[in-house]
Order: C-alpha cells, then structure tokens, then sequence
C-alpha cells in the first residue's frame, strides 16, 4: 500500500492538513484516509476522527478508490475503539463546514451518557470535556 499521494494545490491554511502534517494523535494511516484521537482536543475518550488526505468537501467527490478504502478506514477505527473503551454505541457525523476538507466524527456514546443530537452537538463542540 502507498502511502504517498499527491497534495499539489492543497492549502496549508487548513486546519486538518496542518495538523497531518505535525502527525498530531494520528492512530492510523491509509493511503487515502489518516485516523485521529481526538480525546486531546474533544475531550471524550475514544473520539475518533477519520479525515481523507485531499481536500473533498462531500461524499460525491471521492474517487472510487478513496470510497472503496473508507470501509477498511472505518473498520480499523470502530474496532480500535471497543477494543481500548467498550462504549454501548459510536455515533459517526460527517459536517465539514468549518474547514473544506471532509472528515468524519466517530463519537462514542457510553452507558448513563444522553443520547442522540444534543450529546453529539456537545461532543463535537467539545462540551463534553468537564464531564469527562
Ligand atoms: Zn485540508
């Protein structure tokens, strides 16, 4: 598997290239797809991101090759995190408004946590990190 793609173009003003640049919590690398503990910066444990390597900024503009390696991508991840943290249910959203660049939460829901929209706001948002 190569690892090395061609980045011609993308912007180093994005956030997520930056930061795969400095190879920050990075847990896991695909050709097409870098996978991130994002526990640092969201402060929920097991909080995955999953980013592609180019910028797309929707589903739709992914080759066929980067879909097709997304499932593996997302397979790693999902085990990784019942392995470390056994959560009850892994929430996964795709927004991708606040940098052009898609990627996707995997946001861990644990027993006694509240469920749906509202908590995964506050995840994503990074409310939940008193709690944690
Ligand atoms: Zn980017």
């Amino acid at each position: 598997m190569s690892l090395e793609i061609d980045r011609k173009g993308e912007s180093m003003d994005c956030k997520i290239c930056k930061s795969q640049e400095e190879m920050n919590h990075e847990i896991g690398k695909f050709t097409h797809w870098i996978l991130r503990d994002s526990f640092s910066e969201k402060g929920l444990k097991g909080y995955i991101t999953i980013e592609s390597r180019k910028h797309y900024e929707n589903w739709e503009d992914l080759s066929d090759e980067a879909f097709g390696e997304y499932g593996p991508a997302l397979k790693f991840a999902l085990e990784t995190i019942q392995k470390n943290h056994k959560p009850r249910k892994i929430y996964s959203v795709s927004i991708a408004e606040a940098v052009p660049h898609l990627h996707i939460h995997l946001i861990p829901n644990y027993e006694g946590d509240a469920r749906g929209i509202e908590y995964i706001a506050k995840a994503i948002t990074g409310d939940l990190r008193s709690k944690n």
